[in-house]
C-alpha cells in the first residue's frame, strides 16, 4: 500500500466569500456565499451552519444551474489523495481531487480513470454526483460502476459510509443525485490498468446521420471507446462526420503527462460563435480526413479532452453564455427522433458542437441518466429562441421514451422532468429521510421540484 502525497492549497481562504456563481454555460448567475472547507470538521461545520439553500459544488463544470444556490459548499479545497494501492489500483481520495490530478498521480504507476467525461478539470465528487459517463459507456457503464464506497456528510452533519452493501439506497441515490443527498467527502474508486498514455484511434468518415448511427452500432462490441463528431448545420448530409473508435495502446509509454492549456479565451462583449464560422469549421474538419478510414496513435489528452486545449472556451459565447442540450433515446426510433430534434433546434440557433454516442444497459441510481440507446449532446449560443426550441424538443424526447441529462440542463420544466425520470418517487422518499428540511437545494432542484 502506497500512501500518496497530500497537497494542501494554502491559498484558499478559510472564511466564506461572496462570489457570483454559475455553471460552465455561464447562465444563470447568482451571488452566493461560498464555503471552502479544508478538512472534514470544517466541512461538517459548513453543512450545519445557518443560511439559505445550500448546494455542494465542485469545479463548476456542469453546464446549467445544478451547482448554483445562495449558499455553496465548494469541495475544491478537499484535495488530498488519501491512499493508493498500486497493485490493485484502488484509490481513496477526497472529493475535491480533480480528474487531472488523479491521472497525473496514477498514470505513471500504470493506472487510469475507468470512466472519464470530455474534460479533465471536474472534481471526483462532482463526477460522482452526476454519475458521469464516458466514451466507453456501452462497454462498462458510468463512473458509479467503479465506486467501492462513498463517505458522505448528511444534512445533519453526520458522516456516513455507503456502498452497495452499506446503506445501498443512499449510495445509489447519491450517484447521480446532483448533490441533493449530502456532500461527498471522499470516495474509494477502482482505477483501470493501462500500459500507455496513448490510444489507437480508428476514425471512420460518415456521410449522414444514418451512417453515423449505423457505424456506431456496428462497432460497439469491438472497441472500448466510441464517439462521433457530427456536422448538424448542413441541409444535405446532415449528421455526417467522423466516428472515432479507441483502444488503449500497449507500448509501455506511460509518459508524458498533459501540458497545461496553451490558449486562453478572453472575456468577450458579444458571442463570436456564429453560423458562417461554424459551417466553415465543420467543412474543414470533415475534409481534413481524406480517406474513409484512418488509424492514428493519439495521446490521452487530445483524445479524451480536446476542448481542454483552450482554457475558458465558454467565454467565446459572450455574456449571454451558451447551453448544451444532451438527451438519451432508445435505439428503436432514436435516429428519427434525433433528426426531428436537429430540425427543430436548427431553426432557432446554429449548433456549435454535436457529439453522438451510444449507451449500454447498466445499473444506475434513481436519477441515473443513461438508458440503452443513443445520446446526443448539442451546444448552442444561448437565446430565448433556443431555450424554447430545447423545451419543445424535450417533449419529443419524452414521447420517444428518452430523457435529458441533468448535468447539462438549465431549461427543462418540472412536468417534463417528472415525465422522463421514472424512479423519481424513490429518490424523493430517500431525500425525505436524509434531508427532511431540504437543506440541500440548487436553482435546478427548485425548478424541477426536487427540493
Ligand atoms: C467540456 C466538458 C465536457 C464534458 N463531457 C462530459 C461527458 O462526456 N460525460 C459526462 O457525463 N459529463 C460531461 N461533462 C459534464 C461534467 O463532467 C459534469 O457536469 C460533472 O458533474 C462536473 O463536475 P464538477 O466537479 O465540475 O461539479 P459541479 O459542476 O461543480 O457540480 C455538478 C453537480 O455535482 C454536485 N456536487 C459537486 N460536488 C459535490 C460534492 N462534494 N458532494 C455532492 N455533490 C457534489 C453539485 O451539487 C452539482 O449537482 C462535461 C463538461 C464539460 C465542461
Amino acid at each position: 500500500m502506497v500512501t500518496a502525497p497530500t497537497p494542501l492549497d494554502n491559498r484558499t481562504p478559510p472564511l466564506p466569500v461572496k462570489e457570483i456563481v454559475y455553471g460552465w454555460g455561464r447562465h444563470p448567475r447568482l451571488a452566493a456565499e461560498v464555503h471552502l472547507p479544508r478538512d472534514l470538521e470544517a466541512l461538517r461545520a459548513a453543512v450545519q451552519g445557518h443560511g439559505g439553500a445550500t448546494i455542494p459544488r465542485g469545479a463548476g463544470r456542469s453546464y446549467g444551474d445544478a451547482a448554483v444556490a445562495e449558499r455553496v459548499i465548494c469541495g475544491k479545497s478537499l484535495t488530498h489523495l488519501l491512499a493508493f494501492d498500486s497493485d490493485t489500483g484502488r484509490l481513496h481520495a477526497q472529493g475535491g481531487v480533480t480528474l487531472d490530478e488523479v491521472i497525473r498521480f496514477a498514470l505513471p504507476r500504470g493506472w487510469f480513470l475507468p470512466v472519464t467525461p470530455g474534460t479533465k478539470f471536474p472534481t471526483l465528487a462532482g463526477c460522482l454526483a452526476a454519475d458521469v459517463h464516458g466514451k466507453n459507456h456501452h462497454r462498462v457503464g458510468s463512473l458509479s460502476a467503479f465506486v467501492e464506497h462513498l463517505e458522505l456528510v448528511l444534512a445533519d452533519g453526520d458522516l456516513v459510509v455507503c456502498s452497495r452493501k452499506q446503506h445501498p439506497e443512499l449510495f445509489w441515490a447519491t450517484l447521480g443525485g446532483m448533490g441533493l443527498t449530502g456532500v461527498i467527502y471522499a470516495v474509494r474508486l477502482q482505477l483501470q490498468p493501462v500500459r500507455s498514455a496513448f490510444l489507437h484511434n480508428v476514425s471512420i468518415r460518415t456521410s449522414d446521420l444514418s451512417e453515423s448511427c449505423r457505424v456506431l452500432c456496428d462497432t460497439q462490441h469491438e472497441y472500448p471507446y466510441s464517439v462521433a463528431w457530427i456536422d448538424t448545420l448542413r441541409r444535405r448530409g446532415r449528421g455526417r462526420g467522423q466516428v472515432m473508435l479507441g483502444t488503449h495502446a500497449e507500448d509501455d509509454r506511460l509518459q508524458p503527462l498533459h501540458r497545461p492549456p496553451r490558449l486562453t479565451a478572453p472575456t468577450l462583449p458579444l458571442n463570436v460563435v456564429l453560423r458562417p464560422g461554424l459551417s466553415l469549421f465543420n467543412m474543414i474538419n470533415y475534409r481534413r480526413q481524406l480517406r474513409r478510414r484512418t488509424t492514428t496513435t493519439v495521446h490521452y489528452d487530445p483524445y479524451f479532452y480536446p476542448l481542454d486545449a483552450i482554457d475558458n472556451w465558454n467565454r467565446l459565447y459572450g455574456p449571454r453564455g451558451f447551453l448544451q442540450f444532451q438527451f438519451a433515446v432508445p435505439f428503436a426510433g432514436g435516429e428519427a427522433l434525433m433528426a426531428a430534434v436537429l430540425d427543430r433546434t436548427d431553426a432557432a440557433a446554429p449548433c456549435a458542437l454535436a457529439v453522438l454516442k451510444t449507451f449500454g444497459d447498466h445499473p444506475t441510481g434513481p436519477l441515473g441518466f443513461p438508458l440503452p440507446g443513443f445520446t446526443l449532446a448539442l451546444d448552442f449560443p444561448r437565446t430565448t429562441a433556443i431555450e424554447a426550441a430545447v423545451r419543445d424538443a424535450t417533449d419529443d424526447v419524452i414521447a420517444a421514451g428518452g430523457r435529458v441529462y441533468l448535468a447539462k440542463d438549465s431549461v427543462i420544466t418540472r412536468d417534463q422532468f417528472d415525465a422522463m425520470y421514472p424512479r423519481l418517487d424513490e429518490f424523493r422518499r430517500l431525500r425525505q429521510q436524509v434531508d427532511p428540511q431540504s437543506r440541500f437545494r440548487s436553482l435546478q432542484s427548485d425548478r424541477l421540484g426536487l427540493s
